[in-house]
C-alpha cells in the first residue's frame, strides 16, 4: 500500500516546535496518510551549530503526544556527512562540481547573482577558503505545485546560478542534502510552508542535474505574526502544548481553511486525525503563501525603537 507514495516532515532541532511548525508537520502527515502513504522524520541537523541538544527528543514527544506517529527510524542528518562528502568527491572528480573563491561581496558586484566566476580557475581541494558548487547549465522553471497551483519563475532569476554544495565555512548547504536525503529516503512527496516555494525551482535543477527523478511538491501557508514575519524561534513563538493535542490539532485544521468539529467532539487524538485524514482535501487548503496568527499563538512582540 505504501508503494506509490513517501513523504515526510524535516524539522530543524535548533528550537522546539510551535504552531507554525506544527501546522506543517500535520499537512504532510495528512497528506500522506490520506493516499495511504508512509511518513517519515528526519532531523535537519546540518547547521550543527545552530542545533540545540535534546531538543530533537522534544520534537519526537511533541509528535507522538499529537499522535503523529512516523514510519522507519528517523535520520539525522548530522550522521550522514560520509554519505554527502561521496556524493560531492564523484561530483568534482566528474567536473560536473568545482571549487569557487568568491565572496558574498563579490557576488554581490556581479549583480547580486553569481555568474560562473571560478568554473575554469581549476582551484582544488588546498585552495583556501572556497565553496564547492555545482555546474548548472539550465534556467529555472517554474512547476505544478499540488496545493498552491501553478507556480512561475520571476524572469529575472530564471537563469539558474551554479548552485553552493558546501559552504566557504565548511557546512554542506541545504540544498545539497535536502535533495540527497530525499532521494536517499525515496520521498516521493514533500508538502512544506510556502517559505520554501522560492528555492524549489532550484532545488528541482540540482535534482535534474543530478539525474534525480523529481518528487511532488505541495506547499502550504506558513503561520506569521506579521506580514513577512513567520513564526519562529526567533520572534519568540512558544512551543507547543503538549498538554493539549486536541486542542492544537483543532487549530491547525481551521488554519488550513477546514470547518473542523471542537476538540469537545473526539475522545483522543487518533479519533481525531482518522477524522482529519478523511477530510484532508488539498483543494480545501487556502491558497495563500502565509496566515497571519493571533497574538495568543505566540509571545512575540516587535522589538523595541
Ligand atoms: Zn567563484
Amino acid at each position: 500500500m505504501h508503494e506509490n507514495y513517501v513523504g515526510r516532515f524535516a524539522p530543524s532541532p535548533s528550537g522546539q516546535l510551535h504552531f507554525g511548525s506544527l501546522v506543517t508537520a500535520v499537512a504532510s502527515y495528512l497528506d500522506a496518510r490520506h493516499h495511504n502513504g508512509k511518513w517519515l522524520v528526519r532531523m535537519e541537523d546540518i547547521d550543527e551549530p545552530r542545533c540545540i541538544s535534546g531538543v530533537d527528543k522534544d520534537i519526537l514527544t511533541t509528535l507522538e503526544k499529537h499522535g503523529l506517529c512516523w514510519d522507519d527510524e528517523v535520520i539525522y542528518q548530522s550522521q550522514q556527512h560520509a554519505r554527502y562528502q561521496d556524493k560531492l568527491d564523484e561530483l568534482i572528480s566528474q567536473q560536473r562540481a568545482y571549487f569557487c573563491t568568491c565572496t558574498r561581496k563579490q557576488i554581490k558586484a556581479m549583480g547580486g547573482q553569481y555568474n560562473g566566476h571560478c568554473r575554469d580557475k581549476g582551484y582544488t581541494v588546498s585552495t583556501e577558503g572556497t565553496a564547492i558548487r555545482l555546474k548548472l547549465d539550465t534556467s529555472l522553471e517554474g512547476f505544478n505545485d499540488v496545493i498552491m497551483g501553478n507556480v512561475a519563475v520571476p524572469l529575472q532569476t530564471s537563469r539558474a546560478e551554479d548552485a553552493v554544495l558546501k559552504r566557504r565555512d565548511g557546512l554542506f548547504s541545504y540544498n545539497l542534502v535536502v535533495v540527497l536525503d530525499d532521494v536517499f529516503q525515496h520521498v516521493t512527496h514533500i508538502i512544506r510552508g510556502c517559505d520554501l516555494i522560492d528555492v524549489t525551482a532550484l532545488q528541482r535543477a540540482v535534482y535534474g542535474e543530478l539525474g534525480f527523478s523529481m518528487p511532488t511538491y505541495g506547499h502550504v501557508p506558513v503561520a506569521s505574526v506579521a506580514p513577512g514575519r513567520k513564526l519562529s524561534k526567533q520572534n519568540r513563538a512558544t512551543p507547543i502544548n503538549n498538554l493539549t493535542p486536541l486542542e492544537n490539532l483543532v487549530r491547525a485544521m481551521r488554519f488550513f481553511g477546514f470547518s473542523f468539529p471542537d476538540a469537545t467532539a473526539f475522545e483522543n487524538v487518533s479519533v481525531l486525525l482518522n477524522y482529519a485524514i478523511s477530510v484532508w482535501d488539498r483543494k480545501k487548503v487556502v491558497k495563500t503563501p502565509e496566515i497571519i496568527v493571533p497574538q495568543h499563538e505566540s509571545t512575540y512582540y516587535s522589538e523595541p525603537l
